[in-house]
Formats: structure tokens, C-alpha cells, sequence
């Protein structure tokens, strides 16, 4: 998703970019060229005018910003309106000790179910005593699956039974957690084709028994703008807290993510991004607008390091990141597939690369050669690879000295990177590592 949008975004920057000093008709035009790029990505229509209308104000008003050129600054002022229309700061649901009680709404198809899974899982992995409740009173198919997903991933899941009153599912609830503490009960509503009034009465009512404490409507990316109309009705009946966008990893124009916090007033909390109980992210607006404008997504990479385990990493000091660190790291993105998602998150991979560096499977190989002929005082030491040393890994591994070049700049980027990551997250960096 986004493709197709960040594309063009980041060709009108490319060529701002570069100019040191820009025209009122440069960045005119190029303001006309990013709001047709919004519309044709399925952006609503005022969100589009508002996020240029921004811009363009504020490009007027500052031309220069510290030691970026012109071009430079209209691209920090497109980011960072993206980033604003994404809803800012990242937002996560109110989590308390003891007391959760969500309800997952949505029409059905949006990905309800699987999001309430997914968010099982989630919590559980942080230590949370989660219980599922399969709330649709009319469809038995609902619940059985909701159970399947329970059993996948290890949450208890109390059923309603056919026609049951709001008002006995919550004494059942309240009778289940005299036995089984469970600090966050999440409620899988009952899901309709459309809007149903009935549905909305019957979610109301349940509400009113449950006082969930967060409303979560589950929203398909895919279905466009509808979503945003679906969202809206949904907020008039039950109050809506949030929002989980789902099929993030589909073909859809991400217009709909993109607007879905201006339109509705809702925050994201979090992007379906598969089928699988593990394909669900906190939704982070700076990262996605860095995604968007392909910047890297610098914090996205080192949680899925985190996630695939990564122990070499995390043990030693980020100053410490050397060529055995980029070699663990490469093997392991290699068995993290698909590549062309994967080398868009590593630090500067996207840009920064020396030209002609393409990273592919064959590149990685190469990588991994290189790095193989190197004896273990070099990896750990990158220094002292004067000229012979390169000459003789050049040619233990097939490749020319020059590649050995760009290896070793490249490594040192990417230890750049980690500094700076190592000192976000250690101070001022608050929350930097997501939920
Ligand atoms: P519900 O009716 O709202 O409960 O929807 P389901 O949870 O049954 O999901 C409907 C379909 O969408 C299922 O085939 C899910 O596997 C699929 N689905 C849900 N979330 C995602 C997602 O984030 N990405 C992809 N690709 N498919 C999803």
C-alpha cells in the first residue's frame, strides 16, 4: 500500500530536493502535483486541500529552515504534515491493571475476528491475562472461529449463546472471572454486511452492561472512503476510541488510512498487515509517513529485530555494531523474506546506498562472501583493513577491492544509525520502542 503514492510524492521531492532556492510558481506547481497525487491515491477530497493549503502556508512563510536549502525544507514540511494528517503522536489504547474491557466493532468482512486474535496474542506476549468473548448471539460460525483463534493462540474464549441478552452475557462474564483472573477481556461484537439498526440497538446495550473502556472499530483498508462513512455512523451510535485499519499489505490506494484520522477524529491505534496472528502493528505516524516518502523506517526495522530474536544485538552497545553484527543481521533478514520490504527498513539502505549498490539476493550473497573472507580480528575491527587486507578479502571473496570499499562505508553508516538509535532510546526517546 502507499506505493504508488510515495512514488510520486518522492519524485515532485526529488526535484525540489535539490534546488538551494525555489519560486513561488516552483512550489505552486508542485503543490498542484501533490494534491493530484493525494486525490488519485483515494485521499479525501478536503484532507487533500487542507494538507496542501499547510504546506503552502507554511513554505511561504519560512524559506529557509537552519541549514536546509529551500527544497530540503518543502520536503520537511510535506513529512511533516504527513505525519499530522496520520494523527501525530503514536496513540495506543488505555491499558489500566485490571478493568480492560474492549469491544471490537465492525461490518463483517473489515477483519474483526482476526484483529481480535491478533490483539490477543499481542498482549499476551506482553504479559497480559487476556480473555476473548465471542459476542454475535445470531452467528455460531462467528463464535466457532473466534474459538479457533483462541485456541491458535492460547486465550481462553467464553461463547454467548444463541439469543442471549446483553444482560446474562454479562453475568456470565462476571461469574467466568470469579474463577479465571483475566485483567483484558476483549469483546468480538456481532458484525453485519451493512449498517444494521438493530445491530447498532443491540451493540448499545451491550455497552451498557459491559462499560467496555475502549470501543475499537476495525475498518478495511480496501474499501476505501467507505470506511470512513462506515466509521463515521458507527462513532454516532457507540462511540468509537480508536480504530484498527486492516489488509494494510493489500493493493488498496491508502487513501483511506491516510485520511481516516482527519475524517473521523479517531486516533490509530493499530494496521492489520496479514492473514497471520503476528500481522498486526502499532501504527506509528512518523514512520509511516517516513515509509511513505521512503526515509527508512529505521525504528520499524529494529522491532522486527527485536521480534526475530536477535541476541547479538541487543547484548552489545549500539557503538559497538561491527561487520559480524552486519553479518548476523543480513543472514537474518535473508530467512525474514520478503526482501524488498525488508531492505527498505534498514537504516539508509534506501537512499544512502553508494549509487550502483543494489541490494538484492545476489548483493546479499556477495555481502555475506565479503564479510566470510574476512578474518574475525577484522570484523571486530573494521580499521585495521588497510589496503593489502582489502586486496586479499577482494579476491577470497570475487569480488573487486572497490566493493570492499562500499561495504566498509556502508557499514559505517549503518553504525551511525545504531549511535543514534542507541541514544534514542535511552534518553528523550520516550515510547520509541512502540507499546
Ligand atoms: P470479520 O467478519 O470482520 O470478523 O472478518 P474476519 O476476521 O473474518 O476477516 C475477513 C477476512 O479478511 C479473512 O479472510 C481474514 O483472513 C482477512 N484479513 C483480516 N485482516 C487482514 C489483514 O490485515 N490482512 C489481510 N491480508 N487479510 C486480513
Amino acid at each position: 500500500m502507499f506505493e504508488s503514492l510515495g512514488n510520486k510524492l518522492q519524485d515532485i521531492l526529488d526535484r525540489l530536493g535539490r534546488e538551494s532556492k525555489l519560486t513561488e510558481a516552483q512550489v505552486k506547481a508542485s503543490m498542484r502535483e501533490i494534491r493530484m497525487a493525494l486525490l488519485e491515491a483515494d485521499v479525501n477530497f478536503n484532507v487533500a486541500k487542507d494538507f496542501v493549503a499547510k504546506v503552502s502556508e507554511k513554505a511561504v512563510g519560512q524559506n529557509v529552515l537552519g541549514s536546509l536549502n529551500a527544497g530540503q525544507t518543502v520536503v520537511k514540511l510535506v513529512h511533516d504534515e504527513l505525519v499530522d494528517t496520520l494523527g501525530g503522536k503514536t496513540a495506543q489504547p488505555e491499558l489500566k491493571t485490571q478493568g480492560n474491557v474492549w469491544f471490537m466493532v465492525g461490518l463483517q468482512g473489515a477483519g474483526k475476528t482476526t484483529s481480535t486474535g491478533k490483539l490477543a496474542a499481542h498482549y499476551k506476549k506482553k504479559g497480559r491475562r487476556v480473555l476473548l468473548v465471542a459476542a454475535d448471539t445470531q452467528r455460531p460460525a462467528a463464535r466457532d472461529q473466534l474459538e479457533v483463534l483462541g485456541k491458535q493462540v492460547g486465550v481462553p474464549v467464553l461463547k454467548v449463546n444463541d439469543g442471549e441478552t446483553p444482560a446474562e452475557t454479562k453475568r456470565r462474564l462476571d461469574e467466568y472471572l470469579k474463577t479465571d483472573y483475566r485483567d483484558l477481556v476483549i469483546v468480538d461484537t456481532a458484525g453485519r454486511l451493512q449498517i444494521d439498526e438493530a445491530l447498532m440497538d443491540q451493540l448499545a446495550a451491550l455497552q451498557t452492561e459491559l462499560h467496555p473502556t475502549e470501543t475499537l472499530l476495525v475498518i478495511d483498508a480496501m474499501t476505501g472512503q467507505e470506511a470512513l462513512n462506515v466509521a463515521q455512523t458507527f462513532d454516532q451510535r457507540v462511540q468509537v476510541s480508536g480504530l484498527v485499519i486492516t489488509k494494510m499489505d493489500g493493493d488498496a490506494r491508502g487513501g483511506a488510512a491516510l485520511s481516516a484520522r482527519s475524517v473521523t477524529g479517531k486516533p490509530i491505534y493499530f494496521a492489520g498487515t496479514s492473514e497471520k496472528m503476528t500481522g498486526l502493528d502499532q501504527f506509528h505516524p512518523d514512520r509511516v509517513a517516513g515509509r511513505i516518502l521512503g526515509m527508512g523506517d529505521v525504528l520499524g526495522l529494529i522491532e522486527r529485530v527485536q521480534e526475530a530474536d536477535m541476541k547479538a544485538m541487543e547484548a552489545k552497545k549500539p557503538g559497538d555494531f561491527d561487520l559480524e553484527d552486519l553479518l548476523n543481521q543480513l543472514r537474518q533478514i535473508r530467512k525474514m523474506g520478503p526482501l524488498g520490504d525488508l531492505m527498505k527498513l534498514i537504516p539508509g539502505m534506501s537512499r544512502a546506498l553508494p549509487e550502483g549498490f543494489n541490494i538484492d539476493e545476489k548483493q546479499l550473497q556477495r555481502i555475506d562472501a565479503m564479510i566470510s573472507s574476512m578474518t574475525v580480528g577484522e570484523r571486530r575491527n573494521p580499521k585495521i583493513i588497510d589496503g593489502r587486507r582489502r586486496k586479499r578479502i577482494a579476491s577470497g571473496s570475487g569480488v573487486d577491492v572497490q566493493d570492499i570499499n562500499k561495504l566498509l562505508k556502508m557499514h559505517e553508516q549503518m553504525k551511525e544509525m545504531m549511535k543514534m538509535l542507541g541514544r534514542m532510546s535511552s534518553g528523550g526517546g520516550k515510547g520509541m520502542r512502540g507499546m
